[in-house]
């Protein structure tokens, strides 16, 4: 090898690296977690089930809602940003329809699940796709975590649905939720738990559990690239939300069976019937024993 290949090898590695360090200097870093019950357009499982008929179009809206949100984050300056696919198998966005500028976390399982990648060198979070918590009216496909197996989750007595476990693991790391997408009832549910001043923009209104009025299409993706645009506009007005440890966790399953298994795992009392209790001093380390004891809730 010549002394001038090498120099070549060298410019190469260097191109390779520097668009990276110039999007992180450009502008904030944005991580996107986006699910699939409260996609435009999403009203019944079988939609977001991979084996339905009925799943390529949902895939194909839930990438049109992440592209406008997107839009919305860049044209507010937005660096880098990444997006974490977080519904199901969490293959569910077909990578080449995104936003070729972004990011994609793809596949399951992933240690954090919905949260995988986020760490402190993130300055905003998005929830996109999100829905309400189980036993919510008016919701599409409520539920938290697992519609199978979980009934509730309580940290230290609060009720929370996932875009609160989820926006806890994000406070952990000092970066705030800014935005959150889905049907108006979650966007009201995740108003009370983050605070008024968080950004929502709805894309449907629920009349059940598996029925909704959608917005038109065209205003509900313009809603979402203008509430993205607000969001990281005022980023520097939210507080991430933190959970004080340490934490105590009321699972209550859906039958008597799912409780069983979840004792295996050190520390996993029986509270009841149907019910579960574990704790723990770190929020991580505490979450993750959670989806332990509800991976082993599902084979029961
Ligand atoms: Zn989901």
């Amino acid at each position: 090898m010549t002394r001038t290949a090498a120099l070549l090898c060298a410019s190469v590695i260097f191109l390779g690296v520097s668009p990276s360090a110039s999007a992180q200097k450009a502008g904030p870093r944005i991580y996107i977690s986006v699910d699939m019950e409260g996609i435009w357009g999403v009203v019944h499982g079988d939609q977001v089930s991979a084996t339905s008929p009925e799943y390529g179009a949902a895939r194909r809206w839930m990438a049109e809602d992440v592209n406008a949100v997107v839009a919305g984050l860049l044209e507010a300056g937005a660096g880098e940003i990444v997006v974490n696919d977080s519904h199901g198998s969490m293959r569910n966005i077909v990578a080449d329809a995104l936003n070729p500028k972004v990011s994609l976390i793809s596949g399951s399982p992933k240690p954090l699940s919905m949260m995988q990648g986020i760490d402190g060198t993130y300055d905003a979070v998005v929830f996109v796709g999100y829905h309400a918590r189980a036993g919510t009216a008016a919701g599409i496909l409520d539920h938290t975590i697992s519609s199978t197996t979980i009934r509730s989750i309580k940290v230290n007595g609060q009720e929370l649905p996932e875009l609160g476990l989820n926006a806890a693991i994000a406070g952990y790391f000092n970066v705030p939720v800014i935005m959150l997408t889905g049907d108006t009832t979650t966007c009201g549910q995740a108003k009370a738990l983050l605070g008024d001043g968080l950004v929502t923009a709805a894309v449907k209104e629920a009349i059940g559990r598996a029925a909704a009025r959608l917005f038109p299409a065209e205003q509900a993706r313009a809603r979402l690239k203008e509430a993205a645009r607000e969001a990281l506009g005022k980023r520097q007005s939210f507080q991430p939300f933190r959970l004080a440890g340490p934490y105590t966790v009321d699972v209550e399953f859906h039958n008597t069976a799912q409780a069983e298994l979840p004792l295996l795992l050190p520390g996993v009392k029986r509270t009841g019937a149907r019910s579960v209790s574990l704790s723990g001093t770190d929020y991580i380390e505490t979450f993750k024993l959670l989806r332990a004891v509800i991976a082993l809730a599902g084979v029961s």
